[in-house]
């Protein structure tokens, strides 16, 4: 059996009531809550470490450094990097690509393509338009079925010698559909385009392997895997940092200036430029250390449970329809009837239960539906299915009060 009750106790936070109400906490998918283990990390550094890394010679800013580079080594580890340098610390999965984006353009010309998927964030979606608008190259889609699945025998037709980048994200945000990323990768390889992949919603779920996928960068985000905000990471293979250039200039990142001529300090440090979140980096590193005490494997199977579980409840109720019914994470997005989610999310919300209602960052996936958003409940492996009851009872209730 899966020890729910026992890590609910690991997240402060979950013991709140919220209008009077236990919570009920389902918007995993934009943010995933804070165990205590990670607080403590925060508030220990703070308390005990405090001082700038990799330029002092004194005592905190040597442990401080120790600290910061034990959770790249931590990151590399769990993710299977062949060197900790190939792990850049960033500000988030947003930061990541914009990188990765920015450091194209000076490699891209007229008559290039670069191919995205129809399931992407809008922070997936605006770099590489803008990447076009500067160099002239052309973005192509991989179109989307109504199960929210990629079109795989399109992505077959758009790929040539022209495709010099491939953008995928592992996991849909707004849907929960798992992509076929091993797939997607082998394919770009075979006609040399390099492949950036989002994980901003695997890592939470899954055991990633870099090496194994044989991916060319891969990002995520610390927020959405039991870490704190505004910090993240973007993953290259070597070859691929070394070939892109720096995206901001500052200090840490440079090995000489001079005012004719500035060398670029080496990896990670290239493109890790001014101080950097110290905290965040090492309570990143606590969080997966969390996360790997429960183990992968075993959060993927309950969250399962929840999914199925919750599937088979919500879709009891008359007027339910479920969007992206693919091979999938712990997300259901839903609408009931003609009701507007916003109504819905507001009314769950003043019974203590927290879902999202929008377009969840994904515009385009509204428009393949035809409609202007969804309700989005996405589960985490400290939630229950009791919490799944009394989302189902709020839900009947909202129904009730607004139909
Ligand atoms: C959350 C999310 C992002 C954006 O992450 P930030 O932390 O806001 O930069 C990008 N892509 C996907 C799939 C996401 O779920």
């Amino acid at each position: 059996m899966f020890p729910v009750e026992k890590i609910r106790a690991d997240f402060p936070i979950l013991q709140r009531k919220v209008n009077g109400k236990p919570l009920v906490y389902f918007d995993n998918a934009a943010t995933s809550q804070t165990p205590k283990v990670v607080i403590d990390a925060i508030v220990n550094y703070y308390s005990n470490y405090n001082a700038n890394i990799h330029r002092g010679v004194h005592t905190l800013s040597q442990e401080a450094t120790d600290l910061y580079e034990q959770a790249r080594i931590t990151l590399q580890k769990h993710f299977n990097a062949k060197h900790a340098y190939e792990i850049i610390f960033t500000s988030g999965t947003t930061h990541s690509i914009n990188v990765v984006a920015s450091g194209f353009s000076s490699m891209l010309k007229k008559g290039d393509e670069i191919i995205v998927s129809a399931l992407e964030h809008h922070s997936n979606i605006v770099p590489w338009q803008m990447l076009c608008e500067k160099t002239g190259a052309e973005l192509k889609v991989i179109p989307m079925n109504e199960k929210g699945s990629l079109v795989m025998s399109e992505y077959d037709k758009l790929l040539s010698e022209n495709t010099k980048l491939v953008f995928c994200n592992h996991i849909s945000n707004a849907l929960g559909t798992i992509n076929p990323i091993e797939e997607i990768i082998k394919k770009a390889h075979q006609v040399g385009a390099a492949v950036l992949i989002d994980g901003a919603q695997s890592t939470p779920h899954m055991k990633v392997d870099f090496q194994d996928l044989d991916v060319d960068f891969y990002v995520t985000s610390a927020h959405k895997i039991c870490g704190p905000t505004g910090v993240g990471l973007l993953y290259g293979k070597q070859e691929w940092l070394e070939k892109l250039p720096p995206y901001q200039g500052g200090g840490e990142m440079i090995d000489t200036v001079t005012f004719e001529k500035t060398t670029y300090a080496g990896l990670p440090h290239k493109f890790e430029a001014g101080t950097p979140n110290i905290c965040g980096g090492i309570a990143f590193g606590v969080a997966i250390d969390y996360m790997n005490t429960i183990g992968f494997d075993a959060i993927g199977i309950y969250e399962q449970e929840l999914l199925a579980y919750g599937t088979q409840e919500l879709l009891k109720i008359d007027g339910v329809r479920i969007y992206g019914t693919a091979y999938k994470t712990s997300v259901i997005s839903f609408n009931v009837a003609e009701i507007h989610p916003y109504d819905i999310g507001s009314i769950l919300d003043k019974l203590g239960i927290a879902v999202r209602t929008g377009h969840h960052c994904a515009q385009p996936i509204m428009e393949f539906y035809k409609i202007p958003g969804t309700v989005r409940a996405s589960f985490a492996f400290y939630n229950t299915k009791e919490e799944i009851d009394v989302f189902i009872k709020g839900l009947q209730k909202t129904i009730m009060m607004l139909g």
